[in-house]
């Protein structure tokens, strides 16, 4: 069972960088206004997040860490109207998995906060009470230390550092009244840092330099019928760049649709020299009920209703803007 368990989590937690959106996502739905990250060896021997969100109910400290354990899905309906797409209840579960997790918590009603350390899925000791501030403290420690051909095959903590920033930069680009940090254990400076009450353009020229944001304009589209919603900031013609950035929120979740990325790079090249890139962030609401969200959670590719109809849209708006670029 145990083995069975950590091979399913393995699917889930591929590296410290998805770990990481699985717990950002979790301080986000928590309200946080600040998220402060610390790592060491690029994840893999520490991974620990702290909000100041709503924090964990004592009474749940028990659960969080099981399969299925979810606070956001109250009914069978919730499935096609919720938010966010973190309903699944499996991420903590997962990671519990295959590394050591300690929950630090505090609710706003609660006197202290209390703390619990979790393994395979359940605590290991009753929680107990400690010091801390309203939110909550996740500790991931010694990632994959039972499953040695993943950590054999995760070899550069450079390389996962440089992932988990790009996760974390990302989050901070989409969430401008968050602020971000993101820093190695035992470093005062830091790799990301973005300001509480920022903007989507400040943080842009915060992650990505002064000359990609000076660049870039908003851009917006909209469709009663498709019921979407699409705003987001594009670089214009006179802005090419060697390497495309290229960020998709669906519905406030970091995602992948390889159909909208072509489409969107075929528009730019007819207004760009040959071989050169674009930067595009672009946040897509969309019915809820309307995106795939069975798709496995490694997986970030999405597909969705509508999705020719929509990508179309979006072309129009960006394509009407290049073209009045050039002119
Ligand atoms: P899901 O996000 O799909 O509900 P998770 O395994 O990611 O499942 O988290 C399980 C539960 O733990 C959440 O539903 C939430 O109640 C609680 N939780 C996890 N992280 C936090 C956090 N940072 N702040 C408050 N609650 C949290
Ligand atoms: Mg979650």
């Amino acid at each position: 069972k145990t083995v069975v368990n950590r091979i399913a989590a393995g699917e889930v937690i591929q590296r410290p960088a998805n770990a990481l959106k699985e717990l950002l996502e979790n301080s986000l739905d928590a309200k946080s206004t600040i998220i402060n990250i610390t790592v060491k060896n690029g994840g893999l021997k520490l991974l620990q997040i702290q909000d100041n969100g709503t924090g964990i109910r004592k009474e749940d400290l028990s659960i969080v860490c099981e399969r299925f354990t979810t606070s956001k899905l109250v009914q069978f309906e919730d499935l096609n109207t919720i938010e966010t797409f973190g309903f699944r209840g499996e991420a903590l579960a997962s990671i519990t998995h295959v590394a050591h997790l300690t929950i630090v918590t505090k609710t706003a009603t609660e006197p202290c906060a209390y703390k619990g350390l979790y393994e395979d899925g359940k605590l290991k000791e009753p929680v107990k009470p400690c010091a801390g501030n309203q939110g909550t403290q996740i500790t991931v420690e010694d990632l994959f230390y039972n499953v040695a051909t993943r950590r054999k095959s995760l070899r550069s903590p450079n390389e996962e550092h440089v992932k988990i920033a790009d996760v974390v930069s990302k989050y901070a680009i989409h969430n401008p009244t968050v602020g971000f940090t993101l820093r190695k254990q035992n470093e005062s400076n830091t790799d990301v840092k973005t300001n509480i009450n920022s903007s989507h353009v400040e943080n842009i020229k915060t992650v990505y330099g002064s000359n990609i944001a000076k660049a870039i304009e908003p851009v917006e589209a909209k469709d009663e019928t498709l019921k979407f919603v699409m705003n987001g900031y594009m670089s214009n013609a006179n802005y090419p760049m060697k390497k495309a950035i290229f960020i998709l929120f669906i519905n406030n979740r970091l995602v992948d649709s390889q159909a909208l990325r072509k489409v969107l790079e075929q528009v730019y090249s007819l207004y760009l020299p040959k071989g050169m890139h674009s930067f595009l962030y672009l946040s897509l609401k969309i019915e809820p009920k309307n995106v795939d969200v069975n798709v496995h959670p490694t997986k970030h590719e999405v597909h969705f209703l509508h999705e020719d109809a929509i990508i179309d849209k979006i072309k129009n708006s960006i394509e009407s803007k290049l073209a009045g670029c050039n002119t």
